[in-house]
């Protein structure tokens, strides 16, 4: 059995745990795919707001730069009033220099109210050609000079003059991020980013859209197009993704650990089940070599007897009694035998009909060890009957209690031990219940074959007497079904080499009509 309960467990796993397990590992690889993928495209989406923010300062400075590329005189009036605009709205810019490239010379230069930073920076030869290389194929290109650490020079060439006049304008980058970049910054920030603008050598925050930039997270940076040295860094507000990725990865783990679990469970009692089943299929195997066993005895010894006495080859009258006896005592067997079948069936197919009646068990006992006193003469058993009730009144179905003892004493018998036999019945009264104790001095019931004597089919096979004592593993299932039936149960208590008691617990109060 154990080789086939192998096989068959060997046959689900292939059918169920390596598919399982291949989808699990399949689950698995594709989960830190996707986070790649989702990581993939989130950092896109970070990249292109960073883009976005410098693409802002970008068009602040376009917007300086055409405001102030104008065909008019840089000393005029017009310019004038233009660069004072400039200066009003834009906090950051410092100073702004026309320079005429053609004629070497300086043609105006602004300061804004209260600084005066000095320019002295003139382009070089080849990178005014760049500029104009540029301005050329029509693009207006705006050339970033550090001066100071505090000061910044953005320079280009105006379309107004052909490329013959540069403009350069000296701001304070650490004011342009503050003042012209932060309304724009917060804005794309909303409630879901983090942003910080912060000076990459000396690590300084310049600006960030929070107080608190403590929390960690991985921040993703880019450099600033028009700043050099400066860097915007993003990162998700609430959580970032690796904390959201593992979290997802976390819960998707647990499911499925808790789906391996289950089928693994399922697994177990599909085994279980099949494992009781075979093991039931076996006792009833046993049961019909038992039965065909117990009933060959009593045929032969009738059918031997029952010949002699039909060749007429007995001499005595005593001898002709004692074959009688034993042709009746051995179809009386025959009968228990067919008759515990027959009860088996009935109780299986729920046909077993029950007559309940208010019943005397102090009364009813005695009566039924009566009837079974030859019996006990015969197999030399010494059975005595105590009872610590006048009456014991429950209700119950006469002859199924009479089956139910007569299996019980039987037993007694059968396991006996050699030495002097003694079957001790007791009639018990408890609060809520009456018990009826049958005890022998027998052999005994080892603990782990205990929970099992009460299963159908169900024999304890080891021990000599054990292994040769006729039986049909039936009687005990027996006594265990029709005890339910009278809102009851049986119990046990053994010890092997002492003894057993077997006790049917019938209940008082509760009236059995079942
Ligand atoms: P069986 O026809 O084999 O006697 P039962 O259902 O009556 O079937 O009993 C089941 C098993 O319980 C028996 O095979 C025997 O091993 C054990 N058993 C039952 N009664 C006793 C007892 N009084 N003493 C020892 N063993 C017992």
């Amino acid at each position: 059995m154990i080789r086939t309960i192998a096989k068959i467990s060997l046959v689900l796993l292939v059918i169920v745990a390596l598919p399982l397990s291949f989808y699990l590992v399949r689950e698995f690889s594709t989960l830190s795919k996707n986070e790649q993928m989702v990581q993939r495209v989130f950092s896109t989406q970070l990249q292109s707001i960073l883009y976005s923010v410098n693409q802002y300062s970008e068009n602040v400075v376009h917007q300086w730069s055409q405001s102030l590329d104008q065909p008019v005189e840089p000393t005029g009036t017009v310019m004038k009033g233009l660069v004072n605009n400039l200066f009003q709205d834009n906090h950051s810019v410092l100073t702004i220099r026309f320079l005429n490239l053609k004629s070497h010379g300086v043609e105006a230069e602004f300061f804004n109210s209260g600084s005066k930073v000095l320019i002295d920076y003139w382009p070089s030869g080849s990178e005014i050609a760049k500029l104009q290389e540029y301005l050329k194929s029509n693009y207006q290109r705006i050339e970033t000079k550090m001066m100071t650490d505090s000061t910044l020079m953005l320079y280009f060439l105006t379309k107004s003059s052909n490329g013959e006049q540069a403009c350069q304008i000296v701001i304070n980058p650490r004011t342009f991020v503050l003042q012209n970049m932060s309304p724009q910054i917060q804005q794309i920030a909303q409630n879901l980013f983090f942003i910080s603008i912060a000076d990459s050598t000396s690590g300084k925050v310049i600006y960030s859209t929070e107080d608190n930039t403590s929390r960690g997270g991985n921040i993703l940076k880019a450099s600033m197009w028009y700043i050099p040295g400066y860097q915007v860094g993003i990162r998700l507000k609430a959580k970032t993704l690796e904390e959201l990725a593992s979290e997802r990865t976390q819960r998707d783990n647990y499911m499925l650990i808790g789906l391996t679990i289950v089928v693994l469970l399922g697994l177990y009692f599909v085994i279980w089940n099949i494992r009781k089943e075979m093991k039931l299929a076996e006792l009833k195997s046993e049961f019909v070599s038992n039965v065909s066993h117990e009933i060959r005895t009593p045929l032969a010894l009738i059918s031997m007897y029952a010949e002699t006495l039909l060749l007429k080859r007995v001499k005595t009258e005593a001898k002709q009694e004692e074959y009688l006896n034993t042709i009746h005592q051995e179809s009386a067997r025959l009968t228990d035998i067919v008759n515990r079948i027959l009860n088996f069936s009935r109780l299986e197919k729920n046909r077993l009909k029950y007559q309940f009646s208010k019943v005397n068990l102090h009364e009813l006992v005695p009566e039924i060890m009566a009837s079974l006193k030859p019996h006990l003469q015969a197999s030399q058993v010494d059975c005595h009957f105590s009872s610590g009730v006048d009456e014991a009144w429950v209700f119950a179905d006469s002859d199924v209690v009479k089956t139910m003892l007569v299996n019980l004493v039987d037993n007694a018998i059968k396991y006996s031990a050699d030495r002097d036999r003694k079957i001790e019945i007791r009639l018990v009264k408890k609060p809520k219940s009456v018990w009826v104790e049958v005890e022998d001095n027998g052999i005994g019931i080892a603990p782990r074959n205990q929970k099992h004597v009460f299963d159908q089919f169900y024999r304890v096979t080891e021990g000599d007497l054990a292994h040769h004592a006729k039986g049909s593993g039936l009687g005990l299932n027996l006594v265990k079904r029709m005890m339910k039936a009278h809102g009851g149960s049986v119990a046990l208590r053994s010890k092997l080499g002492e003894g057993s008691t077997f006790i049917l617990k019938f209940p008082v109060k509760k009236q059995n009509h079942v």
